[in-house]
């Protein structure tokens, strides 16, 4: 059989490749450039899951390049000013780039043989943001798919770190029942992790929030001493940097002078906000932070480099070696030692993705300080949101907002069920797809949430989000 006929050697045609990589980018550039430029007021094509399934995705079959552009045209675009929803980067271009790179070589980064390059950038990575962090030497750290996941993984090297026995390997023994102190408002990641390790839902010692949403320090003495009163062992407390639904940072420095007076475990979960270690004007929100045995923070998310990219770090580098004790003779030349290198020791991940590329990469080129001008620039427009939603009579502000998270809702005195009012405009506004917005729920109330991560997005787009929410509240309510 002649050579070009063989269609599998022929699917790795490297001049194909080439030409679909240069044809694909030449309709791609341009269009997110549109989206960034507000050259289309669409920011989603909104369609029913069912609707969208029944249509499917109508393609030409020998030409990949138009199926992907045909994926494009019915995507959410992050990179529209108007986006303003789920906490998720538009990805810097150049962080992209390290995104194809990386699928195309596949190095993997479970063994360091693998991954020699990945290896090296990640720790280069997590060394700039444990200095950032105020981490002294002694530190460690990995990169894992999303804060959800290093969630576990840091409550997995807690769990045997503060145990007086070998919990990996004997399991619980009859009777010990652990437990977290946690605000009741950290992410939902937190209590998934909590319930994996099967602790249950007693096993979740909820703090109350102040006003601003923010864990009250001044009730983890009693809330330790009524726990241990029922028979918990409690052994440690998660902070949120910020909490998800409405951007409030828990008073980490209190936190952590707790945990360390009561000899537990201090977390922090800085998915988002954590990239405020490098913000000039923001990095006070994370005082406290150089406390914790371990911190995550999110790249995808306030870094700006594409999901899944998550650093997680251990304040005594042998904690990071805590989290998963067993052996796998077969990839490992020492298993007993602690090859840092060898990062599948302490990732849940086996396989893993070349993670540090893009963060490497945008370091290298722009600095970790473009992150942090980032920060400033989208904190700074929640505030002026903020500022305009408190002085408009028909809006309500849940809280003066920390960050780029921002919580309101429109309220009528014509509408029986404000409620039912501000659910109604979320979801209009959806559908007609030229803002993106969410919701949340806060003490029987609907709000509406903002995310504001898209550094193009300004002031007057804000404003045209109000007279947009105007303009549906009064045609809902006729
Ligand atoms: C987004 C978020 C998470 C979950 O992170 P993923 O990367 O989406 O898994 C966890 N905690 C907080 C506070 C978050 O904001």
């Amino acid at each position: 059989m002649s050579r070009n006929l063989d269609p599998l050697r022929q699917a790795y045609d490297m001049d194909e490749f080439a030409k679909r990589a240069h044809h694909l980018i030449a309709q791609l550039a341009p269009n997110v450039q549109k989206s960034l430029n507000r050259d289309t007021d669409e920011v989603l094509a909104w369609q029913t899951a069912n609707a969208f399934w029944q249509k499917g995705i109508q393609a030409l079959v020998d030409d990949p390049v138009q199926l992907l552009q045909q994926i494009e045209d019915q995507s959410i675009r992050l990179h529209h000013p108007r986006y303003m929803g789920h906490q998720i980067a538009p990805v810097l271009p150049l962080t992209a780039l390290a995104g194809l790179m990386s699928q195309l070589l596949n190095n993997g980064m479970g063994v360091y043989e693998m991954g020699m390059a990945g290896t090296i950038m990640e720790r280069e990575v997590l060394e700039e943001v444990a200095a950032a962090i105020g981490y002294s030497e002694g530190y460690s750290g990995i990169m894992t798919s999303g804060g959800t996941l290093a969630n576990l993984t840091a409550l997995l090297a807690a769990r045997q770190v503060q145990s007086e026995h070998d919990i990996w390997e004997d399991g619980y023994l009859p009777g010990e029942r652990l437990a977290i102190m946690v605000s009741e408002e950290a992410h939902y990641s937190v209590q998934r992790a909590i319930k994996i390790m099967g602790w249950g839902e007693r096993g979740i010692v909820k703090i109350p929030v102040d006003e601003a949403y923010r864990l009250r320090a001044d009730l983890l003495a009693p809330a330790l001493d009524h726990a241990r009163q029922q028979g918990l062992r409690v052994i440690g407390v998660v902070g949120s940097a910020c909490s998800t639904a409405t951007g409030s940072f828990d008073p980490l420095d209190a936190i952590g002078a707790f945990c360390e007076a009561e000899n537990l475990w201090f977390h922090v979960d800085a998915a988002h906000g954590g990239p405020a270690i490098f913000a000039p004007e923001n990095r006070s929100l994370l005082r406290g932070i150089e406390k914790a045995d371990s911190v995550l923070m999110d790249f995808h998310k306030m870094a700006l480099c594409p999901a899944l990219c998550t650093a997680l770090l251990f304040k005594d580098a042998k904690d990071s070696y805590q989290t998963f004790s067993q052996k796998a003779a077969y990839l490992w030349e020492d298993p007993s030692d602690q090859e840092w290198y060898n990062l599948g020791k302490r990732t849940f991940e086996c396989t893993k993705h070349m993670m540090s590329l893009a963060p490497f990469l945008l370091h290298r080129t722009y600095g970790f300080e473009l992150v942090g001008t980032y920060v400033d620039q989208m904190f700074a427009l929640g505030h002026t949101f903020g500022e305009r939603l408190a002085s408009a009579d028909d809006f309500e502000l849940l809280v003066k907002p920390a960050c780029n998270i921002v919580c309101f809702r429109y309220c009528s005195s014509s509408a029986s069920n404000q409620n039912e009012l501000n659910r109604a405009i979320r979801a209009r506004l959806r559908d007609e797809g030229r803002f993106y917005i969410v919701q949340t729920e806060l003490k029987g109330k609907v709000y509406l949430r903002t995310a504001l991560m898209n550094p193009f997005t300004e002031i007057s787009d804000l404003e045209a989000l109000m007279e947009e929410i105007r303009r549906i509240a009064n045609s809902l309510l006729g």
